[in-house]
């Protein structure tokens, strides 16, 4: 049998960036993928946003993942010389009550460390964006957005320039455990199904990545992925230079997403969305019909947007460790030795801010015990 020390599965944005990071210190690493191209699912099916940490909860991995990984993407963005801007957002409140909720989402954003962000009001708000309405908002000089089709065609450059490989059209379907690793079974689209053996295995299946620890006999209820859609709808092209900050809603508790909001692209369109919505299968086709919804949650801070603006865009789907309505679940990062499965590494969850947080996680992973004490 053929052997690997270290196999991720997955070449979306956090395989990608855990892969180059691996390849740093070690030789022998290889990416599975079952789509002809890297970052096909939700890597490229999102907003390009670079957020700045926010919302999620102090210590939690989603906010110190997205913290640091913001900086060492900015870094990264800069050095390799892949297409960003750093234009910053607004929260924006639109009445007395969404302005306490604003004050208490910045009195958390601080507690998480976000020392320049700056809560504003009208006069400030119109100097800024003198097309949007708001009684007050958070600004967050620190977020951004970037061209994530370069950032990850970046990493595969650097990753396999240094020895690494990718095989494409290869699906994971089967997982032994094995003495020393895994014995691995892919199929490939034109060679059949084959057996390798793999040290490590590390699960960066995105919305597959439950299935694949299924695969390795961990069948548990906390693993679970449930699929939340979001759907974005485009604006007319020449509204989008009445804006220069992304703008998003005061976020509802009871809502799976940060609400619809208004999102700048490197080319200068505005997009709205993406909304959030609960949905059985992987079905990205967008249901023309929620246009007025859209058009009605931004009516009010974007009174520039008519509704014969807008278009259906595409859509995107979070794989979200939580179902409707429950509380706060965290990425999954895990090291599956204690459940007798030394060597492989479960990421499950990784929903947004993923891709802000790419290049973080892949440093947690590079630092787990596994890894060092197996290799
Ligand atoms: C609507 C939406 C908006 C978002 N906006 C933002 C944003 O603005 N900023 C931000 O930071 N984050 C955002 N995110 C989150 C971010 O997009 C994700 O966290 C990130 O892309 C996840 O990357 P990934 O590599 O884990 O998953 P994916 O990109 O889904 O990659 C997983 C890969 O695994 C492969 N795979 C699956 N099963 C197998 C198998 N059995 N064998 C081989 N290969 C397999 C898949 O084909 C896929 O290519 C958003 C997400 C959504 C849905």
């Amino acid at each position: 049998m053929e052997k690997t020390e270290i196999t991720i599965v997955g070449a979306g944005v956090v395989g990608l960036a855990v892969a180059l990071e691996l390849s740093k210190e070690h030789k022998d690493v290889l990416v599975i993928e079952k789509n002809p191209y890297i970052g096909q699912e939700t890597s490229s099916r999102n907003s390009e946003v670079i957020h700045a940490g926010i919302y999620y909860p102090k210590n939690s991995l989603k906010t110190r993942t997205c913290i640091e990984g913001k900086h060492l993407l900015y870094e990264f963005l800069r050095q390799q010389k892949i297409p960003y801007k750093n234009i910053g957002k607004l929260i924006v409140a639109i009445n007395d009550n969404e302005v306490k909720d604003l004050e208490n989402l910045y009195q958390h954003a601080l507690g998480n460390g976000l020392v320049d962000l700056r809560f504003i009001l009208e006069n400030e708000i119109r100097g800024l964006e003198p097309n949007i309405k708001a009684k007050a908002a958070i600004y967050s000089p620190s977020t951004g957005i970037l061209d994530a089709h370069k950032f990850m065609e970046n990493l595969v450059a650097q990753f396999t320039g240094s020895g690494g490989q990718i095989a494409y059209n290869t699906e994971l379907i089967g997982i032994d455990k094995e003495k020393d690793g895994f014995a691995v079974t892919v199929q490939d689209k034109r060679e059949g199904s084959f057996k390798f053996f793999t040290r490590v295995l590390i699960n960066c299946a995105g919305l597959n990545s439950d299935k694949v620890s299924a695969l390795a006999g961990l069948i548990k209820d906390e693993y679970k992925l449930k699929y939340c859609k979001g759907d974005y709808f485009r604006v007319r092209h020449s509204l989008g230079k009445l804006i220069n900050h992304l703008v998003y809603p005061v976020p509802k508790e009871d809502r799976a997403g940060l609400g619809i909001h208004a999102t700048l692209d490197l080319a200068g369109g505005l997009r709205l969305g993406p909304d959030d919505a609960y949905v059985e299968k992987l079905d990205y086709s967008i249901d023309e019909s929620k246009k007025k919804i859209f058009y009605e949650s931004v009516k009010q801070f974007l009174p520039f947007v008519k509704l014969d603006d807008l278009t259906p865009d595409t859509s995107g789907i979070r794989p979200k460790l939580q179902g409707p309505k429950e509380g706060f679940r965290d990425f999954m990062i895990k090291d599956e030795a204690d459940n007798g499965l030394c060597g492989l590494i479960n990421l499950i969850g990784i929903e947004s801010p993923g891709l802000t947080s790419a290049l973080s996680i892949a440093r947690i992973v590079s630092n787990l015990q596994s890894i060092s004490h197996i290799l």
